[in-house]
């Protein structure tokens, strides 16, 4: 069984490959069951397409998802695709994320913190400033993550730690606010992913750390993988490493999911 959940191509702006051609790679890596899960368009936003090297349009959105369900089909009994989208988390817009997804056969959604503090996740023009703060900074994403995972129209935490991508560390590991952040996300019931998209960002660490991995599995929370793929060389990026790690500290199975519910697997290379 080898599964990745999260996946982009070029429908984003900022991705190489099409859907299929990710599929085909798939299909060549052996990979059992692949997530399709472009960023959700900024339906936060009001033009139609405010970010283009971000995100689809928000009409782009019904054929984004026709494209998956055809592909789906036309696949079938050769790999396993599950239809998904990675959302962003924006404070005060979630019901209005939750009405417009229920109206799709979406298998998950992953929930992810991007924008902040006016700036995305990955944008460093937020540590070069002259004001530049870690320790809020960090604080503040971490408090965005808790509101995520418990707003409940996620079924998959995305890149939990990302705010380390970068490689900047605050002077305070700020264990006690990950630790609150561990029950609230066991609390929730949501899955959290192991994104290995972090190993090829400055910081050179998995989303999360596996200091993280470790407290969040003895807390009962669930994993899945996500190379986070931008291009089809990308899928199943450390996906051995991990396998290894998440066995070594006692995981067993990973989560998958269908309709919006969740299903174990048995972990295994
Ligand atoms: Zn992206
Ligand atoms: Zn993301």
């Amino acid at each position: 069984m080898r599964l990745d959940y999260h996946t982009h191509h070029e429908r984003c702006g900022h991705a190489q490959g099409t859907m299929r051609d990710m599929i085909e790679a798939a299909l060549a890596a052996g990979v059992t069951q692949l997530g399709l899960s472009d960023h959700s368009p900024l339906f936060f936003l009001e033009d139609d397409h405010p970010s283009p090297g971000m995100t689809m349009a928000r009409s782009e959105f019904p054929r984004y998802v026709e494209e998956m369900l055809a592909l789906r089909d036309e696949y079938a009994g050769r790999i396993d695709i599950r239809i998904g989208v990675e959302s962003d988390y924006m404070p005060g817009w979630m019901e209005r994320y939750r009405g417009i997804y229920a109206g799709y056969p979406l298998d998950y959604v992953i929930g992810s913190v991007h924008y902040f503090e006016g700036l995305h996740v990955f944008n460093r023009t937020r540590w070069e400033a002259a004001d530049a703060d870690p320790l809020r900074t960090f604080t503040l994403y971490i408090r965005l993550v808790q509101e995520a995972a418990r707003c409940g129209v996620f079924d998959i935490l995305g890149h939990l730690d990302a705010v380390k991508g970068l490689g900047v560390v605050p002077a305070d590991p700020l264990t006690e606010l990950w630790d609150e952040t561990v029950r609230i996300i066991a609390d929730a019931d949501i899955a959290v992913e192991v994104n290995t998209s972090g190993a090829r960002k400055p910081a050179r660490e998995w989303f999360p750390s596996t200091d993280l991995l470790e407290r969040l599995h003895r807390a009962g929370v669930r994993f899945t993988f996500g190379s986070d793929a931008h291009s089809p060389d990308q899928l199943l990026y450390d996906w051995e490493p991990v396998v290894d790690y998440l066995h070594a500290i006692g995981v067993r199975q990973l989560a998958t999911f269908r309709n919006r519910r969740r299903e174990l697997v048995p972990l295994v290379r």
